[in-house]
């Protein structure tokens, strides 16, 4: 039998480190135990039924059925930029400036193929979402990670970054509300970057899916609020988590006209865009009434306050998330964050997810999300009482 070798750039991809966890999941599950899942961060909750209307009524629509426009729908564009309008005061040109995705995590995988070239640099989180790094793979990039530490709000030192690094980098990706770690970011944050960015030549890529998850009054601002930033950056958004529609492949970029136009050529050469029921879809979720939000967000906050309390109060110091539905605990006794998560399904049936799995700065963490109902959160910290 001849050998199917994988290209080098598959080979450099980092290894799948929750393959261990998830192996061990899926054999406890067969087993048919009761597994307390706080491991995989995704709304748990269905979509809502004016969503799920505006669908149903666009699918019967013929004229939904052919391929997309490579650019979205009008309608689409110009809902997205009411709403940003609205949501954080930033105007943008629907026609130049928003390009709707197969979902943000779509376009965040594919921009470094627009703006890398082999031997350039991306400057990149650690810990973060995985495609961050997967994409600039890739797309023959390097990688330099930009640590995120506690005793930095886990916020990247951006000006610590050494010239012969800045020499090469194009691209940065950041991520507030960050997953994993629950930090939100201010505007004298993004200021700090956008003049970064523009002093050193360097794209800024702003990955806002949770900005509409926050909790005690907080609003997280938009990158794009910034001056200038619309020089020097893009921002990506997503209605997955904000309106429980992972599934339906959906999210944008918006920003900077020739960074959007970078990405459409890339993308126009891969896909034939998001299906048109689909984007209909998302202009109903978009124009919903906020209430909508405001229940998830209810949701979540309470979940937060049961499980937070929970923890604290058999010997297990967490703080509460002001943003996404994460938590992010350092581990308990110090000990390895895989170890942590092996023991914690072996003997109580919980899953977490290992920070190291998120990049190196993140061991020592654990993450758990907030997407089981109340009951089994509290039903979760009698199981991990025993192990503390
Ligand atoms: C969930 C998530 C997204 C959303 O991805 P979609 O592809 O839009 O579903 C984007 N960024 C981060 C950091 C996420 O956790």
């Amino acid at each position: 039998m001849t050998k199917i070798d994988i290209s080098d750039r598959l080979k450099r991809l980092p290894p799948y480190l929750f393959v261990e966890i998830d192996r061990e999941k899926k054999r406890a599950l067969d087993k048919g135990r009761d597994i307390i899942d706080l491991g995989v961060g995704d709304p748990d909750q269905p979509t809502p039924g004016y969503i799920i209307n505006a669908l149903n009524k666009a699918v019967r629509d013929p004229s939904t059925h052919h391929y997309a426009l490579d650019n979205g729908m009008k309608e689409l564009r110009v809902e997205i930029a009411r709403w940003y309008k609205e949501r954080f005061g930033v105007e943008l040109d629907p026609d130049s400036e928003i390009l709707p995705l197969i979902g943000s995590k779509e376009g965040i995988a594919h921009m470094p193929l627009a703006f890398i070239n082999p031997g350039e640099i991306a400057l990149v989180p650690n810990p973060c979402y995985p495609p961050y790094r997967s994409g600039v793979i890739l797309a023959g990039g390097e990688i330099h990670d930009m640590p995120l530490e506690e005793e930095n709000s886990f916020l990247p030192r951006v000006d610590s970054i050494e010239r012969s690094v800045l020499e090469r980098a194009r691209l940065m990706y950041l991520n507030y509300p960050n997953n994993p770690t629950g930090v939100p970011c201010d505007k004298d944050f993004y200021q700090r970057v956008v003049e970064f960015g523009l002093k050193n030549d360097i794209i800024i890529s702003s990955d806002a899916a949770y900005t509409e998850m926050s909790y005690d009054g907080y609003s997280q601002p938009s990158f794009l609020e910034v001056e200038n930033a619309k020089k020097i950056g893009v921002e990506f958004h997503s209605l997955s988590k904000t309106y429980n529609m992972t599934g339906w492949r959906i999210g944008w970029v918006c920003g900077n006209r020739d960074i959007i136009a970078g990405i459409a050529k890339v993308k126009s050469n891969i896909d034939s865009g998001v299906f048109n029921a689909i984007q209909r879809a998302g202009i109903a979720a978009l124009k919903g009434p906020k209430s909508e939000i405001d229940k998830m967000k209810r949701l979540y906050q309470d979940r937060r306050d049961v499980l937070v309390k929970g923890l604290n109060s058999i010997g297990w110091q967490v703080t509460k998330p002001k943003t996404t539905f994460y938590l992010w605990a350092k581990t308990l006794g110090g000990r390895d964050s895989a170890s942590m998560c092996k023991t914690l399904l072996n003997e109580v049936d919980v899953v977490m997810t290992p920070g190291v799995g998120f990049g190196s700065y993140g061991e020592g963490y654990v993450r758990m999300a907030l997407t089981v109902p109340k009951e089994r959160l509290k039903e979760a910290v009698d199981r991990i009482k025993k192990i503390v």
